[in-house]
């Protein structure tokens, strides 16, 4: 196994999840296998409960996990499917460290950093990479170096790095280069950070430079000579019109050979399918725009992958997809705003908890149904037009979620089986689930097939006791397992699709998830 160790320095958003995938990117591209692993050094034991608002988006894995954004990078770069393995969080060692104490598997001994937090997370790296079955790992440390949270984790690496062949493990530091105010590229930061490494024990291999601009050769001989690496080991990452073309300018940059070289790796069969897709994107000349009526609209980071999955679809259909993220609750003040929406080709609304803005995201879901106007809806987003459609189609003015009020039509609801979940709070439906669809249907239409499996993140449902009232008046459940229902469509408008699953979790770069590319294609036209 050979693995890439990814530390970041200076300051946290430099992109180091994106140049971690991309180092996995252009090694698949000469052949390899390649996997990745996600170091959180917070306390939490998954992003589960964690806040969009602060930490971005909770990615949502096969296996149910709900984990740091990172990971759903690592899946579309890599086209792979990680497990909630792949995201080791500073909780996650402590809590199996401290029952190990308590079942007195350390005999006696005292319970310290080193070596037995160390041990852990050394033991689950080897772990997870080994049951990947992948050649390459590539091991994103979280955080900045020098945190205090991080510094087990980095010492954990540390010893790897003496256990290992020299050839088996290389580290790769993520720096900023930045401009002063003549514009001159400055590599002090660098400096300092790569010996805030040095000073725990880490040489840097590889030094990848995030800069507003290509880093100039005498910048990088600088750094070189500073850092003690080889000029050849010092990569520009210059900013990038799209995230996509990072891959391509790592390449250019001769990364890939190097990355090689240390490893005594040789190429094997080599791939053209990224070149391939970046050309398509480049070639992209025409535009349309979505509009998303969410939550946390000013925050692109809490709906990446959303964000992706409209790309992708976009790559496919040959034009660039102008997601504008709107507040819905701008909506609920100002209700004949709504008319704003018919500026855009399709209309989306995305999951969400809680009420906030989920009166204004029914005013929009009305809106696109009303005027024909292709109508996307994720999980929240199927349950409040499943709502929608109850209050104005079938008069029932109270309808709603129980989780959103107390009303005598919860349309929405917790099913009788899950009752204990109320009390419970804490269990969500999560990861993939099959669906039947309804053959003939647009769900089957767009699957090809009368299956389906997709991620899910939800606790409430849409309720039985509703379903043949909802159905009667044009509103179809095309996609179910067993009695929850998987899928709402309504047959007579131009596109109106939304699934109590999230697809975006599965959109890839080159193939691009169902309903996404179904919404794009129906918006353009
Ligand atoms: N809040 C809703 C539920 O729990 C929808 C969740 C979501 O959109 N991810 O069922």
């Amino acid at each position: 196994m050979k693995y890439i160790i990814v530390t970041g320095g200076v300051m946290s958003g430099l992109g180091k999840g994106i140049t971690a995938a991309s180092i996995g990117r252009i090694l698949k591209n000469k052949g390899f296998n390649v996997t990745a692993i996600k170091i959180d050094p917070y306390i939490n034991i998954d992003a589960g409960t964690m806040s969009p608002y602060q930490h971005g988006e909770v990615f949502v894995l096969k296996d149910g996990g709900e984990v740091d954004l990172d990971l759903g990078n690592y899946e579309r770069f890599l086209d792979i499917e990680l497990t909630r393995e792949h995201n080791i969080t500073t909780g996650q060692v402590y809590q199996t460290v401290i029952e190990k104490e308590r079942r007195g598997d350390y005999l006696g001994k005292t319970v310290q950093i080193i070596p037995h937090i160390t041990n852990e997370i050394k033991e689950r790296i080897r772990r997870v990479s080994k049951k990947s079955g992948a050649e390459i790992c590539i091991i994103e440390v979280g955080g900045t170096v020098g945190d205090i949270e991080s510094m087990p984790f980095l010492e954990a690496v540390r010893q790897m790095h003496r256990e290992e062949k020299e050839e088996d493990l290389i580290f790769v530091h993520v720096t900023l280069v930045p401009l002063d105010t003549q514009g001159e590229q400055k590599t002090k930061p660098t400096q300092h950070s790569v010996k805030e490494l040095k000073s725990l024990g880490l040489q840097p291999d590889v030094i990848v430079a995030r800069c507003k601009e290509p880093v100039l050769p005498d910048t990088k001989s600088k750094i070189a000579l500073f850092c003690d690496v080889p000029a050849g080991a010092v990569v520009s990452a210059h900013d990038a019109s799209d995230i996509y073309y990072v891959p391509t300018l790592m390449e250019k940059e001769g990364l890939s050979d190097y990355l090689m070289q240390k490893l005594k790796l040789t190429e094997k069969e080599i791939s053209h399918e990224w070149e391939i897709l970046m050309k398509k994107m480049a070639s992209i000349d025409r535009e349309i725009r979505i509009a998303v009526v969410g939550k946390y609209a000013h925050l692109g980071d809490s709906y990446i992958s959303i964000n992706e999955a409209l790309k992708h679809a976009g790559i496919e259909c040959g034009c660039r997809v102008k997601a504008e993220w709107l507040d819905a609750e701008e909506f609920e003040k100002n209700p004949s705003d709504i008319d704003r929406l018919c500026k855009y080709s399709g209309i989306l609304v995305p999951g969400g908890f809680g009420v906030r803005g989920t009166e204004g995201k029914i005013l929009a879901i009305k809106f696109a149904r009303e005027n024909n106007i292709p109508y996307l809806g994720l999980c929240l987003g199927m349950q409040l037009a499943v709502i929608e459609f109850a209050r104005n189609i079938l008069g029932l003015k109270d309808a709603n979620s129980s989780e959103l009020a107390k009303t005598g039509n919860p349309v929405i609801d917790i099913l009788p089986e899950q009752e204990n979940v109320r009390n419970m709070g804490g269990t969500m439906r999560l990861g993939n689930c099959e669906a039947i669809l309804v053959e003939g249907s647009l769900a089957c239409k767009l699957y090809g097939s009368t299956t389906l499996i997709e991620r899910h993140r939800h606790r409430y449902e849409v309720n039985p006791k509703y379903i043949k009232q909802i159905e009667a008046k044009g509103m179809k459940f095309t996609g179910k397992n067993d009695h929850r229902m998987e899928i709402a469509e309504i047959p007579e408008h131009k596109f109106f699709f939304s699934s109590q699953f999230h697809p975006e979790f599965k959109s890839r770069p080159g193939r691009p998830s169902p309903p996404f590319l179904a919404f794009v294609r129906a918006a353009l036209q």
